[in-house]
C-alpha cells in the first residue's frame, strides 16, 4: 500500500494517485481471500466432496497467489517516492504486474477446473471487469483479447491431448472439450461478453473520470478566484482554469469596454503573441448579443465553416479548429465573454459547454469585485493625491509663520511684554503641532498610495535604525532617556522602501522617546528568526490602557492617559506604521500595561541583499527625505 502524506510536485496527479494505490491495496486484500480460497475449496472438494481434482496442483496454485501478494504486499508499503508523477507511474505498474499475474494464476485455474468446459470461466469476466475499472481502454482490450486467446489456446491444447483435460464435474459429458461447436460457441459468447463488459465498463469510468477532473478545476477556479482581488490575476487564473480542466489548446477572456462598448482583450492562455496583438475579436458585437447573450453557450464545432467567425483564417493559422463561447454575466449585466479553443474540429459536446458556462458563472462575480476594488483602489487613490495637494500647499505658509513667529520670539524685532511673549509662544507651539499634523497626513497619503509595491527593493535595515535613533538622540537627551540597541552584528536587509522604512522606525522610537517620563529607558532589540526578523521596540513609559489597545492603530485616535497626560501627538503615527507595515508583507503587534511600558515587535521578511540594487550603503531618509513626488518631509513622532 502507497502511504504518503506529502508530495513536492503534481498536485494534479495527487487525487489520482490516492484512488489507484487505494485500488491496489484493494486488489491485494482481495487477493489473500482468493488465494484462501483456492486452498480452502480444494480440501473441502477433494476431502468432503471426492471430487476428482489435482489436488497437488491445486495447493501448489494457492500458494503461489499468496506468494505473489505476500512479495506486492511488502514492495507497495515500502516504496517512497517524493513525487506524485513519478509515485502515480509506479502504482501503475504495479496495478498492471498484478492484473498480469492474476492472468497467470487464473489461466492455470481454468485449465485445472477443466479448460473451456470449468464451471470457472465467469472469472474471466471479474478479471476484464477489474482491469476496465483501474486501467485504460487499450490495456482493457488489450487483457480481454489476451484472456480469450489463453481460454482458445487451452481449449486447443486440451483438443490436441498436448495438455491433460481435467474434468472436475462428474456429471458433465465427457468428450464436449473436443466438440467444435460446443468449444466455439463457448469462446464466442465469452469473448462477446468480455468485449461487452470492457468497453462499456471503461466508457463509464473514462465519463467518471472526466467527471472528477472536471469538478476538481472547478473547485480549483472557485479556490483561485476567490483569493485575489487584482483583475488581471483573476482573469488569468480563470483562462488557465478553463483550458487545463478540459485539457485543450487554450482559453481567453474579452471584457466589454465601458466606454465604447466593444469586446476588448483582457487576459489569455495558451495563445501566441501574434493572435493576442493582431487577431480582433471572434465575434462581432451583434453575434456576441444575438447569440452568445440570448442562447447561451455558443459551439464553433469546425472553425473553417462557420460563418458567425469574424477571422476563421487568423484562428486556422493560430491552429484552433473548434471554440466555445459563454458569456461572463454578473447579475444579469453582460461584463464579457470567455473562449475556449481545441485543436481538433468537433473537440466540445454540451458537457464541455455546460463546464465552461459554469467557470463563466463564477468568473463573473469575482470579476465583478475585482472591478469594484479597482475602482475603490483609484478612489482612494486620487482621494489620497487630493490630501497631499492640500497638504503640500499648507506647509509652505505654516512654515513661513512659524518662522516669522521665531524670529520674533528671538527678540529681533524688537521687545514684547511678558503677555505677547506667552502668546507668540502658544503660536508657536500650535504651529508645530499644524506642521506635525500636516506631515502624517502627507505620510499617510504616501503609505496609501498605490504603486509602493513596485518601489520596495532590498533595505539595510540595520544602518535604517541606527539612523532612526541617531535621529531621535537629541530628543532622548533632553529627557535623559537612555536607549539601548541591541542588533545581530551582520546587516539585515527587508524588501522596504527607504523613506517607508524609516517612517516605521521613526515613529515607534519616537512614540517610545515621547511617552516615557523624563529618565526612562527605551530598548530596540533586533533578531533574526529564519527567513523573518524581529524589531522589538519597548519602553517603561506610561504604557496604554488595556481597553485601548484595539484602537490606537485607528487613524487620529490618541490614547486618554496620553491626551491627560498633556503630551501632544496628531493620532497618525501609528496608521502609518500599520500602513507601511503591511506594504512591507510584515506585521506588528503590542504588549503594554498601562503605567508599566510598552513593547512592539514588528515582523518582516528578510530578503537576499545580493539583489539590492540601489547604492551600497542607502540613507534612510526620513526628516529629511523627500516622498516618491518629493514633497514630505516628517518629523519622527507624532
Ligand atoms: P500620537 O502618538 O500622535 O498620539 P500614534 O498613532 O503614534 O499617535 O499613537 C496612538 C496612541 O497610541 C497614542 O496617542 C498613545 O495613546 C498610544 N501610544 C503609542 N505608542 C505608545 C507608547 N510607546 N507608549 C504609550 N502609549 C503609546
Amino acid at each position: 500500500m502507497v502511504k504518503r502524506t506529502s508530495y513536492q510536485t503534481g498536485s494534479e496527479e495527487i487525487p489520482l494517485l490516492c484512488e489507484l494505490a487505494g485500488d491496489s491495496a484493494h486488489l491485494i486484500r482481495a487477493r489473500w481471500v482468493a488465494g484462501a480460497l483456492v486452498l480452502l475449496a480444494t480440501v473441502l472438494s477433494v476431502r468432503v466432496l471426492s471430487l476428482p481434482l489435482a489436488e497437488g496442483s491445486f495447493y501448489l496454485l494457492g500458494g503461489f497467489i499468496l506468494l505473489y501478494n505476500t512479495a506486492l504486499a511488502l514492495y507497495t508499503r515500502r516504496y517512497n517516492i517524493p513525487d506524485a508523477a513519478q509515485c502515480l507511474a509506479r502504482t501503475q505498474k504495479i496495478i498492471l504486474v498484478q492484473v498480469a499475474l492474476d492472468w497467470l494464476s487464473m489461466a492455470v485455474f481454468l485449465h485445472l477446473t477443466g479448460g473451456i468446459c470449468s464451471p470457472a470461466k465467469p472469472l474471466l469476466l471479474i478479471h476484464v471487469l477489474v482491469i476496465a475499472i483501474l486501467m485504460s481502454r487499450q490495456i482493457t482490450l488489450l487483457f480481454v483479447l489476451l484472456d480469450v486467446g489463453t481460454l482458445t489456446v487451452i481449449a486447443y491444447l486440451e483438443h490436441a491431448e498436448l495438455l491433460p483435460h481435467h474434468c472436475v464435474t462428474p456429471a458433465f459429458p465427457s468428450g464436449m472439450y473436443s466438440d467444435p461447436v460446443y468449444v466455439g460457441s463457448r469462446l464466442a459468447f465469452i469473448a462477446l461478453a468480455a468485449f461487452a463488459i470492457g468497453y462499456l465498463t471503461t466508457t463509464i469510468m473514462n465519463r467518471q473520470r472526466q467527471r472528477d477532473h472536471r469538478i476538481a478545476h472547478l473547485l480549483l477556479t472557485t479556490q483561485a478566484v476567490s483569493s485575489t482581488l487584482k483583475l488581471p490575476n483573476l482573469l488569468g487564473d480563470l483562462v488557465r482554469c478553463a483550458a487545463e480542466a478540459l485539457s485543450v489548446r487554450g482559453a481567453s477572456i474579452r471584457l466589454i469596454d465601458e466606454s465604447s462598448g466593444r469586446l476588448v482583450f483582457s487576459a489569455s492562455h495558451g495563445l501566441s503573441q501574434a493572435y493576442r496583438d493582431d487577431g480582433g475579436p471572434e465575434l462581432s458585437v451583434e453575434v456576441f448579443e444575438r447569440v452568445v447573450l440570448s442562447e447561451p453557450p455558443l459551439i464553433i464545432h469546425d472553425v473553417s465553416q462557420d460563418s458567425r467567425l469574424r477571422h476563421p483564417q487568423a484562428m486556422m493559422r493560430e491552429g484552433i479548429r473548434s471554440m466555445v463561447s459563454a458569456p461572463i454575466l454578473s447579475r444579469g449585466r453582460p461584463l464579457g465573454i470567455l473562449n475556449v479553443y481545441a485543436s481538433e474540429a468537433y473537440a466540445f459536446q454540451a458537457a464541455h459547454a455546460d463546464f465552461i458556462m459554469k467557470i463563466a458563472y463564477l468568473g463573473a462575480t469575482a470579476i465583478e469585485n475585482a472591478l469594484s476594488y479597482e475602482r475603490l483602489e483609484s478612489a482612494g487613490q486620487e482621494r489620497g493625491m487630493f490630501v497631499r495637494m492640500v497638504t503640500h500647499e499648507l506647509r509652505t505658509p505654516v512654515a513661513g509663520a512659524q518662522s516669522l513667529v521665531r524670529t520674533m520670539l528671538r527678540g529681533l524685532v524688537g521687545d514684547f511684554t511678558e503677555k505677547q511673549s506667552e502668546l507668540l509662544h502658544r503660536v508657536d507651539v500650535r504651529l508645530e503641532q499644524l506642521m506635525d499634523l500636516i506631515n502624517d497626513l502627507l505620510a499617510l497619503a504616501a503609505g496609501r498610495m498605490g504603486g509602493l509595491e513596485r518601489q520596495l527593493k532590498p533595505v539595510p535595515l540595520l544602518a535604517c535604525i541606527e539612523q532612526s535613533v541617531q535621529r531621535l538622540n537629541q530628543e532622548a537627551e533632553s529627557k535623559h532617556v537612555e536607549i539601548t540597541l541591541k542588533d545581530p552584528r551582520s546587516e539585515l536587509h527587508i524588501l522596504a522602501t527607504e523613506d517607508g522604512l524609516g517612517k516605521v522606525l521613526g515613529n515607534l522610537v519616537g512614540n517610545a522617546i515621547k511617552y516615557v517620563q523624563a529618565g526612562g529607558r527605551v530598548g530596540v532589540d533586533v533578531k533574526q528568526q529564519g527567513d523573518l526578523v524581529q524589531i522589538l521596540i519597548s519602553d517603561n513609559g506610561i504604557g496604554i490602557p488595556a481597553d485601548e489597545l484595539p484602537h490606537i492603530w485607528d487613524e487620529f485616535y490618541r490614547g486618554r492617559n496620553a491626551r491627560n497626560a498633556g503630551i501632544t501627538g496628531t493620532g497618525l503615527g501609528l496608521s502609518i506604521v500599520k500602513h507601511f507595515v503591511e506594504r512591507f508583507g510584515g506585521l506588528i503587534q503590542v504588549e503594554s500595561k498601562e503605567g508599566k511600558g510598552s513593547t512592539f515587535t514588528l515582523m518582516l521578511p528578510l530578503c537576499d541583499p545580493s539583489s539590492l540594487s540601489g547604492p551600497d550603503s542607502p540613507t534612510c531618509p526620513e526628516e529629511a527625505s523627500a516622498d516618491p513626488e518629493g514633497i514630505v518631509s516628517h518629523n519622527a513622532a507624532t
